[in-house]
């Protein structure tokens, strides 16, 4: 069943386009991630389900329901938000049932749901605390403590976790993660890092100056972006594309003074310009059967212990390889790399679309 209907969404702020003609559909339970870069429009998107936005025209349904001119409160949402917004003079519990109190639910109510979502989080021991007295990522339990409680339809998160550390992030990542996989709650989670976005969503939605440029499940995106922007954005390090030229017979010319070549069997019209994209990691030392050989030179190595990161000069072009280990290579080294066939990419170099 479809929880949320995102149906040609448009948003103008005044004679800025902030949302084009979005068209999303969440299944009932799902995890999706919002990932684009800054100002692609995802925080306006998630502004708009939970009704602090409105829109220009377009339609949003929860449970089937439009939504359009709701106010936040009528639509069954909660929203979880990078700043942790707690009240500073309330202590964990109070912070976590303030809505509910609010509503004035009956007080057995209260007590049971905040003991609940407190155990569900970890946060039996801590309800006395106030929030000065808690760590970051205590914090941030708190604030989807919050969310929790009320028992909502769907939870909307906004960059919850940019404000904690590297490692704490990681580990928020999958709590957050197994958080959902017991509740089982439609979640819409807003991310500008790619990362993030693939180890926690079922189904990630890229966004592009207010468009959305592609939506699939995480290793869809990998291994079949469906244009240059999102070839690029997927994926870490980034990555590589070439400059080249259609020849005939499914051979591709790399734009270079050398000419080097790639036999990739696939039809293109000759003389077609294009984008060969190459991930760091399918660039290989060693060759696999019926792989493509392209000759390159090491300009630097980039090594943080487990991976090394071979820069290198290929058909004139800056180049990064991911190695697992170390390599021996040195710098000015002449090397022959090798990728699979399948895993070179193309795009057409005026649509930017993938061929
Ligand atoms: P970030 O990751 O930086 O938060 P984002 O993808 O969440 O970016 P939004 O905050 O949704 O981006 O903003 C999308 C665009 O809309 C931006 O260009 C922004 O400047 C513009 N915008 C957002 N709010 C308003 C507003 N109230 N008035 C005018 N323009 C706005």
């Amino acid at each position: 069943m479809l929880q949320i209907e995102i149906d040609h969404l448009n948003k103008h702020y005044g004679g800025f386009h902030a949302l084009r003609d979005v068209n999303i559909a969440i299944k009932q339970g799902s995890f999706v991630a919002l990932v684009g870069p800054s100002g692609c429009g995802k925080s306006t998107l998630l502004r708009t389900l939970a009704g602090l936005e409105k829109t220009s025209s377009g339609d949003v349904r929860i449970a089937g329901q439009s939504v359009i001119g709701k106010p936040p409160r009528e639509r069954d949402v909660a929203m979880v938000f990078q700043s942790y917004a707690l009240y500073p003079h309330m202590d964990v519990e109070h912070n976590m049932n303030y809505s509910m109190r609010l509503k004035r639910r009956p007080k057995d109510e209260i007590i049971e749901r905040t003991r609940a979502a407190a155990e569900t989080l970890g946060l039996g021991n801590l309800l006395g605390r106030l929030p000065k007295a808690l760590s970051g990522g205590q914090r941030q339990r708190v604030a989807m403590g919050r969310a929790i409680v009320r028992n909502p339809k769907v939870f909307l998160f906004d960059e919850p976790l940019s404000n904690l550390d590297a490692a704490l992030r990681v580990h928020m990542r999958s709590e957050i993660r197994k958080l959902h996989e017991r509740l089982k709650a439609t979640s819409v989670y807003v991310t500008h890092d790619q990362v993030e976005a693939m180890t926690m969503a079922d189904h990630v939605v890229v966004m592009r100056a207010g468009v959305v440029e592609q939506q699939a499940s995480p290793l869809d995106l990998y291994d079949r972006p469906a244009n240059k922007f999102v070839a690029g954005f997927i994926g870490s390090p980034a990555m590589n594309f070439l400059p080249a030229t259609a020849a005939s017979n499914g051979v591709v010319v790399l734009d270079s003074d050398g000419a080097q070549r790639i036999e990739l069997k696939r039809g293109f019209n000759s003389g077609l310009k294009l984008w060969v994209g190459m991930r760091p990691e399918h660039l290989s030392w060693k060759p696999g059967s019926n792989d493509i050989a392209i000759d390159a030179t090491v300009t630097s190595i980039e090594s943080t212990g487990s991976m090394t990161f071979v820069l290198v000069e290929l058909a004139g072009q800056p180049v990064v390889v991911a190695h697992s280990g170390r390599p021996e290579t040195n710098k000015g080294d002449n090397l022959r790399l090798y990728i699979a066939a399948e895993n070179v990419h193309i795009f057409d170099r005026d649509t930017e679309l993938t061929l």
